[in-house]
């Protein structure tokens, strides 16, 4: 017993240990030119920004012990506003642990009301969502596992619709958690599921729509993130390069294949920007283009979940040229956050809307919006949902948020489908 004991508590105290020493700040530039100075940082320094710097916005960006004096001497020199986000990586991931254990008292369950909102559900828990509400509901819902990850496990997604696609309504498209470490956008997804099947308020948008929804595109990513390192990104491969296994992965939302690796992405493979050997190396960008391709033209909106930063963002954002649709992206992408911000009872800020380019100051290219945008659908989008906790602390929006995030995005969705239902026909 006591070697059990001796055998769990390394276990709890080596979850977090790579992140020793580690650091994180919020920086805030006041011109482009502090912005563009802390950018050209970020591979010198190995800098991870957790959310996006942006001129006059607050970003969050970790740094590692070997590079904390060299950071701080280049933000003194160039006077860029800072200060501390987290003093000790470790011990907050440790605490937000905490939060998520307090949680889960009574909550790895799928319940008779379906998934939970009070916690971040591991993997299994979300498949078996996936998997019951298939069966409960086999009149509207269908679970497709079209390819395993890198690692091996199914990759799922559901189709709901009257009549199985059957009949030729524009088809709404949601995914999540290509960023595995982004895992409040996971019940953005589920609560989506739950709101078209179990509990069903807006009928016309299942009259009117059929859904695909796929709520963890990155499982190898999230399991990992999950379970090993918090901070973790990009895929879980190890075959895109000579030191596959020691710098894996591959970040999903620079894998896409427009314009892949012109801009914002890394060419060294161990960068978290690391857009693959070649577009769509990774099975896991590949099921969601198999997913767009077979239903190209019927697609009417297509969204993908990131964390964190309260954005709606719409192409083009390989280079910032405005899209021959920039007009009806900008007016529902205001009118998806108006309803957002409606429906919010938080004190998040309210969501900035624009071309990802131009609002961030930063090109990427590669990115799953920019690629079903290209494909020819109309309606394509990035949300970044917010966070962090209300208090600006940890790397997790807290779990107590979580349902309130989940049905402000679902406000957001639905205003956005019904956006995409005028102005879209099939051709
Ligand atoms: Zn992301």
């Amino acid at each position: 017993m006591k070697v059990l004991l001796v055998f769990l508590f390394t276990l709890v105290c080596a979850k977090h240990e790579l992140y020793e020493g580690w650091k994180s700040f919020f920086v805030k530039p006041s011109n482009v030119e502090q912005l563009n100075a802390l950018r050209n940082m970020v591979h010198k320094f190995e800098l991870d920004f957790i959310s996006h710097p942006t001129v006059h916005t607050a970003a969050v960006v970790v740094v590692k012990p070997p590079h904390q004096h060299g950071f701080l001497t280049i933000l003194a020199e160039e006077d860029i506003e800072h200060w501390i986000h987290v003093e000790d990586v470790k011990a907050q991931l440790a605490f937000d642990d905490q939060l998520i254990e307090a949680q889960h008292t009574t909550k790895r369950s799928i319940g008779t009301e379906g998934i939970t909102y009070e916690n971040y559900q591991p993997l299994e828990i979300i498949y078996e969502y996936l998997e019951t509400t298939a069966q409960k509901y086999n009149e509207t819902v269908t679970i497709v596992t079209p390819a395993n990850s890198f690692e091996g496990r199914p990759i799922k997604y559901l189709k709901v619709s009257k009549d199985n696609f059957r009949s030729n309504k524009p088809v709404i498209f949601i995914d999540a958690c290509i960023h595995a470490r982004e895992w409040i956008t996971i019940p953005a997804v589920t609560y989506a599921i739950h709101k078209l099947v179990e509990n069903v308020t807006e009928p016309d948008l299942l009259e009117n729509f059929d859904w695909i929804l796929l709520p963890v595109v990155n499982a190898d990513g999230y399991k990992y993130s999950y379970d090993v390192e918090r901070l973790w990104r990009k895929t879980r491969s190890t075959d895109q390069h000579v030191l596959g296994t020691i710098c894996p992965g591959v970040d999903g939302n620079r894998n896409y294949n427009f314009s892949w690796n012109s801009a914002g992405s890394g060419k060294n493979p161990c960068s978290d920007q690391f857009a693959g050997s070649k577009p769509f190396s990774e099975i896991e960008t590949r099921v969601v283009d198999g997913i767009l391709k077979e239903h190209i033209h019927k697609i009417a909106l297509y969204i993908s979940m990131h964390s964190f930063g309260s954005m709606i963002l719409y192409p083009w954002g390989h280079d910032g040229t405005i899209s021959k649709e920039e007009s009806i992206l900008h007016d529902a992408g205001i009118k998806m956050a108006d309803e957002i911000f409606q429906s919010s009872t938080l004190q998040f800020p309210k969501y900035k809307v624009g071309n990802s380019a131009i609002l961030l100051d930063y090109t990427a290219s590669g990115a799953s919006d920019d690629y079903t945008h290209s494909l020819g659908v109309p309606l394509t989008y990035t949300f970044e949902l917010p966070g962090f906790d209300l208090d600006g602390s940890g790397f997790i929006l807290n779990p107590k948020y979580i349902k309130q995030v989940s049905v402000d995005t679902w406000a957001g969705v639905v205003t956005g489908a019904r956006e995409a239902g005028k102005i879209f026909t099939i051709t």
